[in-house]
């Protein structure tokens, strides 16, 4: 219940006003996002350098309404790719498509997504964020069409849609860089599996296609975004039967969730990149990390002045 209604409050335009005024509400986010800055976060990802995890950062926000709005995020991302260059920093970026415009047209989206693949040269990747199931096709066709030129550029799928495992099918002969997650929007049954057990199941199955086509040259880049340390361990297992090595898979966590787990990982030698997201626009996106695990309402109540 408690989840189903901070979903609907991620996408509530007047809640989205209101309550980022709220000094305890943004004190809160800290806990998730080390600021709102870009200096903010490329402190954050010095600092996990020197914990040995590389990182991917994020700028907060979704569904710009003009063409303008999506050409500045485009010059942020570029912007971000340089400094990460100009500190030599292992930090890939990832971007969501309505961020890029694709409410407004997906050719034009497309190119924004082609100027920062362009750019990212030696930076890494620069990932393709999945969001509601309303924009998978969409994405799908922006991934395909810049995939064809640049290799440089990863797309995230979504374990919770029934269609992701026909969509993972269709994208191999592209041996895609791939991150797997189990899906953070809210969907009809009809969509999306409405069980978790059914999502996790899912996730497993995926990974596993996803280790095999590794394994048979058919896969890129193989990321488990997941905090889930039972879903890594299974995927740990199968990658050693298959006889990949850590070098062959991946997991991403997000900043600040599960840091003992994160520690741990890393003191086992699992290759970790931490996603961490900075910006001012962090409403609907902080709203589904409280929906991931509603007790995290609690930790924002105790933020209020006693
Ligand atoms: C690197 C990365 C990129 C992502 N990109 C996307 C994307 O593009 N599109 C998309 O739809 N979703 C994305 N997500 C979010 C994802 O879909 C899930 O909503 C989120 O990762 C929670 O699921 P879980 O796999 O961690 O498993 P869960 O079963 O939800 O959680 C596993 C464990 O982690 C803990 N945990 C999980 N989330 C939180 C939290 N917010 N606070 C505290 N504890 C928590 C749980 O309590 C549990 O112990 C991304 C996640 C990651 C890690």
């Amino acid at each position: 219940m408690l989840r189903t209604a901070l979903l609907w409050a991620s996408t509530n335009p007047f809640l989205a006003r209101r309550l980022p005024r709220y000094a305890f509400v943004r004190r809160a986010t800290r806990r998730f996002m080390p600021g709102e800055t870009l200096d903010d976060a490329l402190r954050a990802a010095e600092g996990l350098r020197g914990r040995g995890a590389p990182t991917t950062l994020t700028l907060l926000g979704e569904n710009v309404a003009t063409a303008a709005e999506a050409d500045a995020v485009t010059d942020q991302y570029l912007g971000i790719l340089e400094a990460v260059r100009g500190r030599g920093l292992d930090t890939e970026v990832s971007v969501k498509p309505t961020q890029l415009g694709l409410d407004l047209g997906l050719d034009a989206a497309r190119r924004r997504l082609e100027r920062m693949a362009e750019a990212s040269g030696q930076a890494g990747l620069v990932w393709l964020d999945m969001e509601s199931s309303a924009y998978v096709d969409r994405t799908l066709e922006m991934f395909r069409a810049v995939r064809q030129d640049h290799a440089g550029v990863g797309l995230c799928l979504q374990a919770y849609l029934r269609r992701t495992e026909g969509d993972l099918e269709d994208l191999l002969p592209l041996s895609p860089a791939i991150r797997l997650v189990k899906g953070a929007y809210r969907e009809p049954p009809e969509v999306a599996f409405p069980r978790k057990k059914d999502v996790d199941r899912a996730f497993v199955r995926l990974a596993a296609v996803l280790l095999e086509a590794r394994k048979a040259g058919r896969a890129g880049r193989v990321v488990l975004g997941t905090h889930d340390g039972r879903i890594v361990a299974e995927a740990g297992s199968l990658a050693r039967e298959l006889g990949l090595g850590p070098g062959h898979w991946e997991v991403a966590m997000l900043y600040g969730i599960r840091t003992g787990e994160q520690g741990r990982l890393l003191r086992e030698g699992v290759p970790l990149r931490i996603l961490i997201s900075y910006g001012t626009a962090w409403f609907p996106w902080y709203m589904r990390r409280l929906a991931e695990r509603p007790a995290n309402v609690w930790f924002v109540l105790k933020q209020l002045p006693g």
